[in-house]
């Protein structure tokens, strides 16, 4: 299994303007060949990232556009797989798409406000890669795995040596590779590890099943009746987030009237504003800000998506159509505060890890609308509708904690509509013989408490399976 360490470096100046260039040169390659590639497209022929490496090679010390200003080939002082491996991850941008659209999906117009629009009305996009702007875009570069070296605090990298890391890297294993990054200023890396069976397999504590219902009012409410907020200092940090978005836009105003327009003014394409220091300053403040929320946010869900794998050897979610329902403006906010998409595919690898039974109950299945004691079924819930009384056996229902049981039924009880397991790699597809829907193995309906061994669950679970 492959897991991935991301640690924070702590770069010299010099160190970190490496970086800086090293992550320019990747930029600036990525764009060649981008533009090689669609060019060659447009002529009809069939471009192919291995050809196009081996045509960049060919020119890259030798044409005037890769010399710098005493007419010197710049990337021989930046390490060569910062500017080889842009082929290979462009390769893997196209062979992305083109899976994509043979899945049905349909190219993405250039505009993006049709983009939304299309994407409102439920189209599949699938995006070609696109060209990759300075400040803009994701910096990053890589490094081979027989490049680089690491012992407890530090890394060894090509051409700048020794930067010390914040901690030591957590995995025992083939090192693979490393990616070098930036975020809001701050330099991190990436080490990706092959470690074996054993080493990524842990322990579960618990074998209960359980429902979950993601939400809005609650981030997750389980089944065990159970609600799990979403952190606080996310509400402190998205206020700051706010102000200091507002300095930032009252900078860029500001530029503008110096440049002779009229405040709040659409720019014309293309026009460029003077960038203060000041701006320079408080953008970063901003870029710090938006990435302390980023980690919060990351904090929570490996917590939760850990809390849920460790303890239960089943556990249901609803695929709540996320994309659908980001459309719907009023609850996009809260939904993406919340992270569903990064919960998902973290459980995806967890599940496996801490082999639980992870299961999606299908979109259309209404978890909300029926009664978990009898079944009726509640045509008329609305969004807003936060509690209600069965008609049919005069159950009160929370309409969070009624979902999760909803959801929890479908791992135990056959006679519900058969959910899907999840379609993307789960431990659920791995496994093969569980399909959702069946009666799972659970002590804890027999009312069978037992915490002990945690060998003798996996067996049990095996042997039931
Ligand atoms: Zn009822």
């Amino acid at each position: 299994m492959q897991l991935t360490h991301k640690i924070a470096l702590c770069p010299t100046l010099e160190q970190a303007d490496y970086f800086a260039r090293a992550c320019g040169t990747a930029r600036r390659v990525w764009n060649w060949a981008l533009d090689a590639w669609n060019k060659q497209y447009a002529a009809g022929q069939k471009p192919n990232a291995m050809a196009l490496k081996k045509q960049f090679n060919a020119l890259k010390y030798n044409d005037p556009q890769w010399h710098d200003e005493n007419g010197q080939p710049w990337l021989k002082t930046i390490h060569r797989d910062a500017h080889a491996q842009p082929f290979a991850h462009l390769a893997r941008a196209w062979s992305r798409f083109f899976t994509e659209i043979k899945a049905g999906a349909r190219r993405a117009p250039d505009d993006k406000r049709l983009c939304r629009s299309l994407r409102k009305q439920g189209v599949k996009l699938a995006y070609p890669p696109t060209f990759k702007k300075k400040g803009r875009c994701f910096d990053s570069f890589y490094v081979a795995n027989d490049k680089f070296s690491i012992s407890d605090h530090s890394i060894r990298l090509p051409k700048i040596g020794n930067v010390a890391l914040t901690e030591s890297l957590r995995f025992d294993g083939k090192i693979l590779g490393a990616t070098v990054s930036r975020t809001a200023e701050r330099w991190f890396v990436a080490v990706q590890v092959e470690v074996t069976d054993a080493a990524f397999q842990r322990p579960r504590t618990g074998h209960g099943v359980s429902g979950v219902d993601l939400g809005i009012k609650a981030a997750a409410t389980l089944s065990s009746g159970e609600t799990i907020e979403s952190p606080k200092p996310l509400k402190a940090a998205l206020r700051r987030l706010k102000i200091r978005g507002r300095r930032v836009s009252r900078k860029v105003e500001s530029a503008k009237v110096a440049a002779g327009f009229a405040p709040h003014a659409r720019l014309p394409k293309g026009t460029r504003l003077a960038v203060s220091n000041n701006r320079k300053k408080s953008s970063a403040t901003l870029a710090r800000q938006y990435a302390r929320i980023a980690h919060i946010r990351a904090d929570f869900i490996h917590k939760l998506t850990t809390r849920l794998c460790r303890e239960n050897q089943a556990v249901v979610i609803e695929d709540l159509h996320v994309k659908g329902m980001l459309a719907n403006e009023k609850l996009a906010r809260a939904i993406s505060d919340v992270g569903f998409g990064m919960f998902r595919s973290q459980m995806e690898y967890k599940a496996k890890r801490y082999d639980t039974r992870w299961v999606i109950a299908d979109r259309w299945y209404p978890s909300s609308r029926l009664c978990s004691v009898c079944d009726w079924k509640n045509e008329a819930l609305t969004l807003k509708d936060r509690e209600w009384v069965c008609p049919q056996c005069g159950m009160p229902h929370d309409r969070d904690l009624n979902a999760a049981l909803n959801l929890k039924r479908l791992a135990t009880v056959t006679a519900l509509p058969v959910a899907s397991p999840s379609s993307n790699g789960g431990a659920t597809a791995e496994r093969g013989s569980a399909v959702a829907g069946e009666v799972t193995p659970v002590r804890y309906e027999c009312g069978q408490q037992d915490t002990s061994g945690q060998e003798k669950n996996r067996a049990h679970l095996h042997a039931l399976s």
